[in-house]
């Protein structure tokens, strides 16, 4: 008998009869594995929850957020322990907190710290099926959540405590695919892929899976499976890096439309320029990703950086009171911009793929703001006009529909 977590997304959890469906599926599992069973809150619940804070508070107190957000998912478990139980399993439901879970203090983006899983493993050996909230743990008495997208991490952080042999991510696509399906439909679903590729796609904006419930599995070696939850399939297998997994030179596309870009145009251009903008952004705890300093022959710069569109108004606010200290010409900014990059660990060993890329672009007159390579990604910033049609091409371009 193997230990599998299942986890269980909110759309395939957005009814009744979605929830009884899932519960049935378990009824006949249960017979051959132990199951413990990951839930998110019901559909759109969560986007509900944030949206009623945001009409009770410009700026709602942490501890009180995530009692709010987490409450989602408590519906979601009571309801399948209920349907388990009509179906005749014994089954038993847990918020974070009864499960053990034990997070930081960084509300709304707590880190798991340790889980007691002895209570679970003892109501696995009485043979019941452990329902869990997930998304959520506890700290200091108060209830934590993960940020959003949480539940996988919550999910293969309980299969590690577990030591199970699997954990399960069950959504409403039937595996990762080269590229958001939703986006392009020549995308093609990947049969098996390391962690190292699935870490690249989430970091680089695929929310198919939260980046840290694959930094997780990685650490701990933990298979995780991508699966459809309402239809049959093996769905996309996650797992350490093989040879057999290391032929496909580009593994995928990713993108995000969650980042802005500042310009800061016409600053002097000389040492610790660089230093003397970005130190105050780290300073208000502003995240920069990507970053391009032109230098023109009237020796100033372009001052090129991107940041996350939640930190893009805080970010402007610490460039103008820079004008103290550092002269510069003025600042350009936008918010209409997407990131695009191309993904895959056989990149490390060719040349070249970096011009493909960008002739590709070049051939459908998509213009590069920016861009960033590393061994096993490429990235552009284009706007955000150009996202379809971008993904396509290059799909197109790398053959990644014929994988
Ligand atoms: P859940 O509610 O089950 O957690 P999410 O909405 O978080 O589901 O993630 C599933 C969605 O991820 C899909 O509907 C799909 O649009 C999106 N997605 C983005 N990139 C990919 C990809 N490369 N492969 C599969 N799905 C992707
Ligand atoms: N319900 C939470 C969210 O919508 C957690 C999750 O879905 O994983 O973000
Ligand atoms: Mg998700």
């Amino acid at each position: 008998m193997k230990l599998i977590v299942k986890k269980y997304g909110g759309t395939s959890l957005s009814s009744p009869t979605k929830i009884k469906n899932i519960a049935k599926e378990i009824y006949l599992e249960a017979n051959n594995n132990k199951i413990v069973i990951v839930l998110s809150a019901m559909g759109k619940t969560t986007d509900q929850l944030v949206a009623l804070s945001e009409k009770c508070s410009k700026n709602p107190n942490p501890v009180d957020y995530d009692l709010l957000v987490s409450s989602g998912e408590q519906i979601s478990i009571s309801l399948m322990s209920m349907a388990l139980k009509d179906l005749g399993l014994d089954s038993v439901a847990y918020t974070g907190w009864q499960a053990g879970i034990r997070t930081n203090n960084a509300h709304s983006y707590a880190r798991i710290v340790s889980i007691n899983a002895n209570k679970i493993k003892k109501e696995l050996k009485d043979n019941k099926v452990v329902v869990i909230a997930g998304f959520q743990g506890i700290n200091n008495g108060a209830i934590t959540t993960l940020g959003r997208g949480g539940s996988d991490t919550s999910a293969v952080a309980i299969a590690a405590a577990l030591k199970a042999s699997e954990c399960q991510i069950y959504t409403d696509v039937d595996g990762v695919y080269t590229t958001d399906p939703r986006i392009c439909d020549k995308a093609k679903k990947i049969d098996i892929m390391t962690y190292e590729e699935m870490l690249e796609m989430s970091g680089l904006g695929s929310k198919v899976l939260q980046l840290r419930s694959v930094e997780f599995a990685s650490k701990y070696n933990i298979p995780m499976r991508v699966m459809h939850a309402h239809k049959k399939g093996s769905g996309t297998l996650i797992k350490k890096e093989e040879k057999s997994v290391e032929d496909a030179l580009i593994s995928g596309i990713a993108f995000t439309k969650d980042e802005s870009e500042i310009m800061i145009r016409g600053v002097k251009d000389s040492p610790g320029i660089a230093a003397a903008i970005l130190g105050p952004i780290g300073d208000a705890d502003i995240e920069v990703d990507m970053i391009v300093q032109n230098v023109g022959s009237d020796g100033l710069a372009d001052f090129t950086f991107t940041v996350s569109k939640k930190d893009y108004n805080k970010s402007l606010q610490v460039i103008d009171k820079l004008k103290k200290n550092i002269k510069y010409e003025d600042v350009i900014s936008a918010k209409n911009i997407v990131k695009v990059s191309l993904i895959g660990v056989g990149m490390r060993s060719h040349a070249g793929i970096a011009g493909q890329m960008f002739t590709c672009l070049a051939k459908k007159k998509i213009n590069i703001r920016m861009n960033s390579t590393s061994e096993i990604k490429i990235s552009v910033v284009i706007d955000q006009k150009n996202l379809e049609n971008a993904v396509k091409a290059l799909h197109n371009e790398f053959k990644l529909e014929r994988k």
